[in-house]
């Protein structure tokens, strides 16, 4: 299956903000993160890999084409779920999937009820086919999301930002649904949600201020962090002092008490416990050393 592969992708908004600045990168077949807090440049380079807008410089190529000068090309095996998809409120599932098929080429209107209905059961929306659209819940307007992203049996598929917004039963189902879409074809998945990349994803990717700080396998990374984190509840106002003092890469609360995990390459004593990394240690810890 081919790759996507991105190469020395750089941009700069007329404002003077460089969303991407010299991004490389090797996307396989499968499901792919792409980790980073807002502002880093996940949208941009989603954007840009589905033809929606120009790089000033770089490449990327999905097998024999050139995804920057084919875009015709490039858009009948693109599938693209913007973060901000709207819907038209007063018409049904059904009935909007079928109009965008229709948009998409599907005029023979057996084939397309076919496909049509087969979307829908596949994002399970198919009981909710005559429900008006303002009727949805947000899980289900992700999953029609999805649904209209299929279109055309992409063999890439762009979903950015999916799961924001979702409680934790959708986001579940949600998860299922990309992860069988995943299993012959590229799924990129942009997120700023640590949990979804570790529970979706056999390749990921960190950006911070249009840059790629590390890329590779979540459960590697995390392997790389084996015996270098360490976590100490401490008391509020002595933080500060532990910031002077340490990496600190996370404070978090734990029943109500901060709780700061370091990374450091031996035991520090000072009353530290050593614990098992986790892929936020990671994404804080690559954070944290791009400043
Ligand atoms: P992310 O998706 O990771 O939140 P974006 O790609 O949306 O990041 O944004 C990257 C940076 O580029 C941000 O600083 C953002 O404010 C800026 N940016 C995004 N789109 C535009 C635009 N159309 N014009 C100017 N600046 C933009």
């Amino acid at each position: 299956m081919n790759e996507l592969i991105i190469n020395g992708l750089s941009k700069t908004y007329a404002n003077g903000v460089r969303a991407l600045d010299d991004v490389s990168l090797t996307i396989p077949s499968g499901m792919f993160g792409l980790l980073g807090p807002n502002g880093a440049g996940k949208s941009t380079l989603m954007r840009t890999i589905a033809t929606l807008q120009p790089a000033d410089g770089g490449s990327i190529t999905f097998g024999e084409l050139d995804v920057l000068r084919q875009q015709h090309e490039v858009r009948e095996i693109l599938g693209y779920l913007p973060q901000a998809f709207g819907l038209y409120p007063t018409i049904t599932g059904e009935r909007l999937l079928d109009h965008l098929a229709i948009l998409k080429g599907l005029i023979n209107k057996a084939e397309r009820q076919e496909v049509v209905s087969g979307l829908l059961q596949k994002t399970n929306l198919y009981h909710h086919r005559k429900k008006k659209l303002s009727t949805y819940s947000g899980g289900m307007k992700q999953r029609f999301g999805i649904a209209q992203a299929l279109l055309g049996n992409p063999s890439l598929l762009i979903v950015d930002e999916p799961t924001a917004g979702l409680d934790p039963t959708e986001r579940n189902r949600f998860y299922n649904l990309l992860s069988a879409l995943g299993e012959n074809r590229i799924v990129i998945l942009s997120t700023h949600i640590v949990e979804d990349v570790k529970e979706l994803c056999p390749q990921m990717a960190i950006i911070h201020q249009g840059r790629v700080l590390l890329q590779g396998n979540p459960l590697q990374t995390i392997d790389s962090l084996r015996g270098k984190i360490f976590r100490k509840f401490v008391n509020r106002e002595n933080l500060e002092a532990y910031h002077q003092e340490y990496a600190v890469i996370a404070e978090r609360r734990l029943q109500g008490k901060p709780l700061i995990h370091i990374y450091r390459d031996s035991a520090p004593g000072d009353g530290f416990e050593q614990v098992e990394a986790d892929l936020n240690d990671v994404y804080f810890t690559q954070l944290l050393g791009a400043g």
